[in-house]
């Protein structure tokens, strides 16, 4: 059957809710990644409903036209990009909360809720959903659930992954199953669940999940901020933390270049505190009953460690102190384009990730300011394209892609990952194989086979030839 035909049976079936118009469209080229394609996708259907979702799934399928899914477009890895000939099937406005269940703890949303406003609607009951990216404030619970995303609290509350219980997702050809448990507990089948879990839209479109909650703790959260001589003593203190056995509810690290792009960004907000001058920065929070004594027992490893340690007056200075954290992507934008990087290795091996990257910067000749989730490894280093190199708009210039290759290599060396949150879309493709190996590479391709025979979701994400 002729694309046109889908075209017609699309306007027909969805009525408003469909869209073929190249200025609407437009947007739909590129993510938070700036990767950007040059074409424009073939239509969009902006979904109000489950039934919106089958029926597009329905007809993408019987026609063979490859789809898209979409949450709010944050993703970092050119994941939600609608590429030519595509049908964007975008979920951002199926975005109710369906039910808070306090008593069990656990809430089922829409795709399409921003994480924030879950957060909003949750703290009159006294709750919280751990996953936070920096992103919160403009990502979706879909997004998240899709890309598995982390953020600042991972390193005692987990990834998305840790958080949900189970899902409703449409599959390729329109069928909506459900998968995993209401219970806390649930060890029936396959945990597909899981599987879905960061699959990046290949596998299914989540039109609703189950999500499990947390009761917000009354014991006062304790910050402790710290300057450092370097980076590399900054990483060893924060290796020394976690090797200690504290889990931090927080524990970031932003290096000397970070310090002064968040302070020359921050510098007209009043109230924020300044990085100036600072050859390192760490951010470390302790919360629950023991929050006090792990504070302590922090402020003596940081100094031990070489660098100097403040506590904050109150938890309004550590949340300022987070917002200040929070701040580095917008500080980065400024700087110029920049590829935003996000390799993990093992905790004890951050010094020697650290020290990589600086080599690695002067190798090729590019700043890379460096922010780290440095409670669980998971480094973002922010290669910045020089003003004046020559390179397509929406692209990056070779020098960048080399300079990412040899910290994808360092990281896999040194026991790590290519990406520790931001997931592989379009960016990390043609690395994939590196990591997982052949056998691996291929039982996922099957995976993918079982749920998407024609693959027709997201294709030419995560794999290089799907
Ligand atoms: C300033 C900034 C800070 C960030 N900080 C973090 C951070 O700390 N941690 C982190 O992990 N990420 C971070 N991100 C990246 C991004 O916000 C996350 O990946 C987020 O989870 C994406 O959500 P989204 O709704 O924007 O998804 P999109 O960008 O729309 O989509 C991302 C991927 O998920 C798929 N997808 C989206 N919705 C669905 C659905 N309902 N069903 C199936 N597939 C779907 C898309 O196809 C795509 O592959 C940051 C981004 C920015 C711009």
């Amino acid at each position: 059957m002729a694309v046109p035909d889908a075209l017609d049976r699309l306007a027909a079936e969805l009525g408003p809710a469909f869209t073929a118009d190249p200025a609407a469209l437009a947007a739909y080229r590129t993510d938070k990644s700036g990767w950007t394609t040059p074409e424009t996708p073939l239509a969009a259907v902006r979904a109000r409903s489950t039934a919106d979702v089958q029926a597009a799934m329905r007809i993408a399928s019987e026609h063979g036209i490859p789809v898209v899914p979409r949450g709010a477009g944050t993703g970092l890895a050119g994941g939600a990009v609608g590429t030519a000939g595509a049908l964007v099937v975008d979920v951002a406005a199926m975005d109710r909360v369906l039910e808070i269940h306090a008593a069990d703890e656990i809430a089922i949303v829409q795709p399409g809720v921003v994480t924030d406003d879950l957060a909003a609607v949750l703290a009159p009951h006294g709750l919280w959903w751990p996953p936070d990216p920096a992103s919160r404030a403009i990502s979706t619970v879909g997004g998240n659930i899709a890309t598995n995303a982390g953020g600042l609290l991972c390193a005692k509350y987990g990834v998305t992954r840790e958080s949900v219980l189970a899902l409703a997702v449409v599959l390729a050809d329109g069928t909506l199953v459900r998968t995993g448990h209401r219970t806390v507990k649930g060890v029936t089948g396959y945990d597909l669940t899981a599987l879905l879990i960061g699959s990046e839209g290949t596998l299914g479109i989540v039109v609703e999940a189950t999500l499990k909650l947390r009761r917000r703790s009354t014991d006062p959260v304790v910050t402790v901020a710290a300057g450092f001589p370097t980076v590399v003593e900054a990483a060893a203190a924060s290796a020394a933390i976690t090797a200690a056995g504290i889990r931090c509810a927080a524990l970031e690290l932003l290096d000397a270049a970070s310090c002064a792009a968040i302070d020359a960004y921050l510098a007209d907000v009043p109230g924020m505190p300044s990085l100036a001058g600072r050859g390192a920065f760490l951010l470390v929070q302790t919360d629950g009953a023991a929050a006090a004594d792990e504070g302590l027992a922090v402020v003596r490893l940081i100094e031990a460690a070489g660098g100097v340690p403040e506590l904050a007056a109150d938890e309004a200075e550590g949340e300022r102190l987070l917002q200040v954290r929070r701040s580095a992507h917008p500080a980065f934008e400024r700087l110029g384009q920049v590829l935003i990087e996000d390799v993990a290795v093992p905790r004890t091996r951050l010094p020697a990730m650290f020290a990589a990257i600086e080599r690695i910067s002067a190798e090729f000749g590019l700043p890379i300011p460096t922010v780290a989730h440095a409670g669980d490894g998971n480094l973002h280093p922010n290669l910045v394209i020089p003003p004046g190199l020559p390179h397509e708009p929406g692209t990056y210039p070779d020098v960048v892609w080399d300079a990412a290759e040899a910290l994808f290599r360092t990281a896999i060396e040194l026991g790590g990952t290519l990406t520790g949150e931001h997931g592989v879309g379009v960016l990390k493709r043609r690395w994939l194989e590196d990591e997982l190996g052949p056998e691996v590479t291929a039982l996922s391709r099957r995976i993918k086979a079982a749920f998407d025979p024609q693959g027709i979701l997201n294709p030419g994400k995560v794999f290089l030839d799907a």
